[in-house]
């Protein structure tokens, strides 16, 4: 526990009842806080969450937020809330100082932590360290962004064990102890402009990771990137690189087909890229990544390799669903914006069917241009982009337009020959047409189950 921050008997206002809302008020209230939860929408309070919650001591108010929300002395709120929202202004005003549940959650970490960041990559990357980890026998916990709030999974760290946290930019816009021994930051590319205004304030949202960090401790980041190194520079922290092409600093690379550790200056091969399971250069990448932090904590080379050799990756990310009459389909839902779609391009040899569209976030598609000239076959369009796409690769690939998932699935059948990919990679967000990615994917996924 942050021997900084004693809660016991302090007034604590959470505010927003989603996932990580309820488990922090929860954590909160079982190391002795007196918590007022607050959310906008009505909430049902016979739901059995609720229940637990309520038994534990913690009051709850839904359908708005009364002024009994000020009289607390610390706020934890909600990633979904903008920090320059009025309330938590007025918060600040009143100096109550204002965290994130990933914040709280921390400091009650028994675990060395691990915590990742960047525009793509994050889960896979968190997943597959949290998979090496295991590999090696250590209690090992995985949280975070990823899916599970650590506030929930917190109360299970030991201190022999390790901490695997995914860590979003919303989160980081709300620390202020939050201490990792190993960070990493994978990539920077445009995303969530919408919220952040400039890629440079996006930038250095994102380097907030490093910013309690101590020359004891390591930040593991993507040398290739010029944007990541360019922020690196204030980092006080010991540092590892890994890149695709041979380098000579602490870190990993690729050489030729061998992944490689170059740990206290001792070049460790670690095994041909070929015999991971996870397909693509981006891939390998963040192979590197989790490879360099397991040795960082001396997991050895061979639970490494074992774990490299059999993690089959995450729903929704270059997933592979079925081979059928020689043609290959993979759901890359996940691949909400272009870099993501780049590397799902490059991942496979030429003759991709190509599914894209969705909802636009801004983005500059003809920075696709290279990938689309040299590996798409066909393009099949769908949602409020097809137009703006259409525009984009117009006379570099056929391309068609269709209404609904399953009409593209048609098409995509009709299109395909033995030896094609069919890769749904949007390189948009979904909401125009479904509740997220993950129902996006999932639809993709039974419609393509279904073909005779
Ligand atoms: P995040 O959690 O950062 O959104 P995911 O692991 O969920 O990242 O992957 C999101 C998308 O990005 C998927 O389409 C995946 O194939 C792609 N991706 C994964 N790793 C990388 C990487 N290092 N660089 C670019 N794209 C990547």
């Amino acid at each position: 526990m942050n021997p900084n921050i004693d809660i016991k008997g302090k007034q604590i206002t959470v505010i927003g009842a989603g996932r990580s809302g309820l488990a922090v008020s929860g954590l909160l209230s079982r190391y002795g806080a007196k918590v007022l939860l607050s959310e906008k929408n009505t909430l049902d309070s016979n739901s059995p969450n609720l229940q637990t919650l309520q038994d534990l001591g913690v009051e709850i108010e839904s359908g708005g937020h009364s002024d009994k929300i000020f009289e607390a002395d610390l706020w934890v709120v909600s990633p979904g809330l903008p920090v320059d929202h009025p309330m938590i202004q007025k918060a600040k005003e009143k100096s109550i100082p204002v965290y994130g549940e990933l914040e709280a959650a921390s400091w009650f970490c028994k675990s060395p932590m691990i915590a990742i960041t960047g525009s793509n990559g994050k889960s896979t990357t968190t997943a597959l360290t949290g998979e090496i980890f295991k590999q090696a026998g250590l209690s090992t916990l995985i949280a975070g962004n990823i899916g599970t709030p650590f506030s929930q999974e917190v109360e299970k760290s030991k201190s022999d064990g390790i901490a695997v946290v995914e860590v979003s930019n919303f989160q980081l816009e709300t620390i202020e102890s939050f201490h990792p021994k190993i960070s990493m930051f994978l990539n920077l590319t445009p995303d969530h402009l919408d919220r952040h205004g400039s890629m440079e304030a996006y930038g250095k949202l994102k380097a907030r990771i490093f910013e309690n960090q101590t020359p004891e401790d390591w930040i593991i980041y993507n040398r290739e990137d010029a944007a990541v190194t360019k922020l690196l520079q204030t980092a006080n922290c010991k540092k590892a690189a890994f890149g695709l092409s041979p380098h000579d600093e602490t870190g990993g690379y690729l050489d030729g087909d061998t992944l490689v550790l170059n740990i206290q200056g001792k070049r460790e091969d670690l095994l041909p890229v070929s015999e991971m399971l996870l397909k693509g250069r981006h891939n390998a990448a963040n192979a590197l990544a989790s490879a360099i932090a397991a040795r960082m904590m001396d997991v050895p080379l061979q639970d490494i390799r074992t774990a490299l050799k059999t993690f089959a990756g995450l729903a929704h990310r270059l997933e592979f669903i079925r081979e059928r009459n020689g043609v290959t389909w993979y759901n890359d839902s996940k691949a909400t914006n272009i870099n993501s779609v780049r590397f799902a391009l490059t991942s496979f040899p030429k003759s991709i069917i190509w599914i894209a569209g969705g909802r636009d976030k801004d983005s500059d598609f003809t920075f696709l241009a290279d990938s689309v000239k040299q590996s798409v076959k066909a393009a099949i369009l769908i949602g409020e982009a097809a137009d703006k796409i259409q525009k984009a690769f117009e006379g570099m690939c056929p391309i068609q337009n269709a209404d609904t998932l399953s009409d593209t699935i048609q098409k995509a059948d009709a299109l395909a020959q033995p030896g094609d990919v069919v890769l749904l990679s949007p390189g948009c967000a979904s909401f125009d047409m479904f509740r997220d990615f993950e129902d996006r994917g999932d639809q993709f996924k039974s419609l393509v189950m279904e073909l005779a």
